[in-house]
């Protein structure tokens, strides 16, 4: 695919011999340095050149490569020559214009935006994508091959839009007899066991409620985690932005973020006029505070592995320690689910557990395995709850084409959802079940990302969420509020139960 650069490099100086100090150095430089680039891979040439007083034009083609990745190069050899020859430098360097193609499969049915100055269009399966006014720091980090391979996101966004998410189903547990037809949040808010928390999405729990949420983490710990080896660790409840940057959450999921923001200044002083007006309106006076804190500097906890990935950036895990096997179960989960928001079940603050695995491909489907087993013991003999299980894929999966996978039969990078039927929500087959919990394992993703390394060979990795709303809501539909029609191995954890305040 042919691409076309214009660069101008800015010269301390007007060349006293003119054109004819750059006819000297310029073509084989430029020619040495384009080779360099392409390596036989296509040709790429210097088009033309053109001196306009201190301001040097120059235009690079080439077949394959893109060209921008000899421009550095040109402008850096040039400047030690023309120094030495003419005593003039090479003060700075911009692209007024570059056009890029590249091979399009379908063309879009959406124009497709971009957040920098260009000009696209798709015809015959080519798209060309003219950027504009590049500078040198653009070009250094490499914007061009970054804006394509967005447009190109974009576009495989666009045809999978619409499509379901891929999911087949794995396994399903026996029928179980439903000994409620209630949604389980309002059975809880009729009984005053919870209340609608202060702000969005949040709920209270009660001493009873939160027992139950209490002995779910219980169940989780000592029937799956402890005798799988996992140990806990403690983690913050900020996630920088510099860790979601790595995880590709930033660009992901950007609008479910709860963000954090520092105040500028603890100095009473500077917080003078605030307080004065609490004081004597007894409102929040919104602007003054905006004022008074810095633009967001974190998120609250998203998800837990992140910053577990982040405890482990940059070292090398010793063979012993393989796999390796810890969760964190302090953070609580914010999330902006904004329409989206449903009593227990789907919340803007959630308790869960997430496990986090590092080991080789080997380690980790042998562990998904024993882990499965875990689950399943806790969810058919403890809960007695009626669930099943399905291959999905997640979303980044379908987007860098890793289907075919999946549709391979190997099922091995990918997420199993555990899902359980919500008799309130309608029949078996035509209601939606609940999520309540995954597992996953994600390959190298996040070891590449963050620099975690064996002491030989690959290592992969992958994390299980535990959301202990979930587990209550599923098994509090199925089984009902009333203990005597809970299953008896969860009556022997769960009882007896906290006495409720009487409210008059
Ligand atoms: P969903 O598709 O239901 O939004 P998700 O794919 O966003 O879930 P993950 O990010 O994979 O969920 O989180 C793992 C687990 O965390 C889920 O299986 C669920 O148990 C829990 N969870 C996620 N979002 C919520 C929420 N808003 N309220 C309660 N639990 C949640
Ligand atoms: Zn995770
Ligand atoms: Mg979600």
């Amino acid at each position: 695919m042919p691409h076309r650069l214009t660069a101008i490099l800015s010269l301390s100086a007007a060349p006293a011999r003119g054109e004819t100090a750059i006819e000297e150095l310029l073509p084989r430089i430029a020619a040495e340095s384009l080779e360099r680039a392409v390596r036989n891979r296509g040709r790429a040439e210097l088009a033309r050149w053109k001196l306009h007083g201190v301001e040097l034009e120059l235009e690079l083609t080439s077949t394959e490569v893109r060209p921008h990745q000899a421009l550095l190069a040109i402008q850096r050899r040039l400047q030690e020559a023309l120094g030495k020859s003419d005593k003039v430098g090479v003060r700075s360097l911009r692209v007024p214009s570059y056009t890029l193609e590249f091979p399009v499969e379908k063309a879009p049915e959406r124009p497709v935006g971009l957040p920098i100055p260009h000009h696209l269009t798709v015809e015959h399966k080519v798209g060309r994508l003219e950027l504009r006014d590049l500078s040198e720091e653009a070009i250094r980090d490499n914007w061009p091959d970054r804006a394509v391979s967005l447009v190109e996101e974009k576009l495989r966004r666009q045809s999978y839009e619409g499509k379901e998410q891929y999911w087949t189903l794995l396994g399903e547990s026996p029928r179980r007899e439903m000994r409620a037809a209630e949604d389980p949040t309002e059975a809880m808010l009729a009984r005053a066991w919870v209340r609608s928390g202060p702000t969005k999405g949040k709920w209270f729990l009660g001493p009873r409620a939160a027992h139950l949420l209490k002995v779910m983490e219980k169940i989780a710990r000592t029937e799956v985690l402890d005798p799988l080896g996992f140990s806990e660790v403690v983690q913050p409840h900020h996630d920088s932005f510099d860790i979601l940057l790595r995880t590709g959450h930033l660009e992901g999921v950007p609008g479910e973020f709860y963000y954090v923001t520092e105040p500028k200044t603890r100095d009473p002083a500077a917080w003078e006029r605030f307080t004065d007006l609490v004081k004597i309106t007894r409102r929040v006076p919104t602007e003054e505070l905006a004022a008074l804190v810095g633009p967001p500097a974190a998120v609250s906890c998203y998800a837990q592995c992140p910053t577990i990935y982040w405890w482990l950036s940059g070292r090398t895990l010793a063979e012993e320690s393989l796999p390796l096997k810890v969760y964190d179960r302090t953070a609580i989960s914010n999330r902006y689910e904004s329409g989206g928001r449903h009593g227990l079940e789907r919340v803007d603050e959630f308790h869960r557990i997430e496990p986090v695995y590092v080991g080789t491909k080997e380690q980790l489907l042998e562990l998904r395995e024993r882990l499965r087993e875990r689950y399943a013991h806790v969810f058919n003999d403890l809960l007695e709850l009626e669930w099943r299980t399905a291959w999905v894929t997640p979303f980044y999966m379908q987007q860098s084409g890793e289907l075919a996978e999946e549709e391979s039969g190997e099922r091995v990078r990918g997420t199993i959802d555990f899902e359980a039927y919500l008799p309130y929500r309608g029949t078996r087959e035509k209601s939606e079940w609940l999520e309540f919990q995954n597992l996953s394992i994600v390959g190298d993703k996040y070891t590449k990302a963050f620099t975690i390394k064996a002491q030989r060979g690959e290592l992969w990795s992958g994390c299980s969420g535990i959301g202990l709303e979930r587990w209550l809501t599923a098994f509090l539909a199925q089984k009902g509020l009333d203990e005597a029609g809970w299953p008896e191995g969860f009556q022997r954890v769960a009882l007896p139960l906290p006495s409720e305040p009487r409210f008059l």
